[in-house]
């Protein structure tokens, strides 16, 4: 099991690097997690407190060894706290993410949740503890039922409009031709950006994680679908530790932290008012609306 867990783990690069190049990298994050766990076995905590560090976090992708990434990243987050990260394009902000999935682990430091580094856990039970809602989420071909189940394979009808109810889903999956049993994808209906990110936010609520990561859209969503989304990811985050890659100055206003990544470095950290008093990147950021964030 060895020798193809190794095998395994090589084809998921290859295909992660050949799916990002193509711009499909929220999509290998879905894919990835039906798959079996890479390394089978680790530790199951009894209970999360969500407590994350980053602790002089060193990494480069295998494919590419020679370009590093992250230069001895540290942060952390205390449960329930919110922090956003922002930076220019190609500062290391998904990589960040991809750690935290587990989808890559780093060659120096330590990730670490309550304590225990990452890759001592549970790989299972880790993807069930964490939650991710990707700036494009991709939806599976099936009805709009199962991609919210998908969160928690065993939840009831009545767990999954709960759930679609809290990511203000409820009223447009309503007004499908067959409601919740409407298929999505190539061969159903299609859903616009903010109908999706709705769906992958009640997939979210319904596993109920303690650690939310979060790649907020780039793309203009309309106005409603702007609001409600909005407003569905707040009642998210709410008693969650969550890290926020954040493209919009009202998330960061709002969060407790803000981290300024650049090169792989954290360059500044503070509250958003903190941050614009210094003249930093920061500021130039918030000037610049973030724009290619
Ligand atoms: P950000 O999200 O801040 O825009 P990323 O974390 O996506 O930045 O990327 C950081 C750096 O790592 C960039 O130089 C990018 O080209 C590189 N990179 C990202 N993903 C891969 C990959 N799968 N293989 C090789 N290099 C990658
Ligand atoms: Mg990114």
């Amino acid at each position: 099991t060895m020798l193809v867990a190794v095998a395994f783990s090589a084809v998921a690069e290859l295909w992660a690097d050949f799916m990002r190049a193509s711009g499909a990298a929220d999509r290998v994050f879905e894919l990835l997690d039906r798959e079996p766990a890479i390394a089978a076995g680790g530790v199951q905590l009894p209970e999360v407190r969500g407590h994350l560090e980053f602790r002089d976090v060193h990494f480069a992708y295998p494919t590419r060894s020679d370009v590093p990434v992250l230069q001895g990243v540290n942060l952390e987050l205390l449960p329930g706290e919110v922090v956003a990260v922002v930076g220019p394009s190609g500062a290391g902000k998904s990589t960040l993410a991809s750690l935290l999935s587990r989808f890559y682990d780093p060659q120096g430091g330590a990730v670490l949740l309550d304590g225990h580094p990452l890759t001592t856990l549970d790989p299972d039970w880790l993807r069930r503890n964490v939650a991710m809602v990707a700036q494009e989420p991709q939806l599976f071909s099936c009805s709009v039922a199962d991609n919210i189940r998908y969160g928690r394979p065993d939840a009831t009808d009545a767990q999954i409009e709960e759930a679609a109810r809290a990511a203000n889903a409820h009223a447009f999956i309503q007004r499908f031709p067959e409601a919740y049993a409407t298929q999505v994808g190539e061969r159903g209906v299609q859903l616009s950006g903010g109908q999706k990110q709705r769906v992958a936010i009640a997939r979210a609520v319904l596993k109920d994680p303690r650690l939310l990561i979060l790649d907020e859209a780039t793309s203009a969503l309309d106005a409603e679908s702007e609001h409600l989304v909005k407003d569905a990811l707040e009642r998210l985050m709410q008693g969650r530790t969550t890290l926020i890659i954040a493209h919009r100055l009202s998330t960061v206003a709002n969060a407790d932290r803000v981290l300024v990544l650049e090169g792989g470095h954290v360059i500044q950290s503070g509250t958003h008012a903190a941050l614009m008093g210094q003249d930093g990147l920061y500021r130039r950021l918030v000037e610049r609306q973030f724009v290619a964030a």
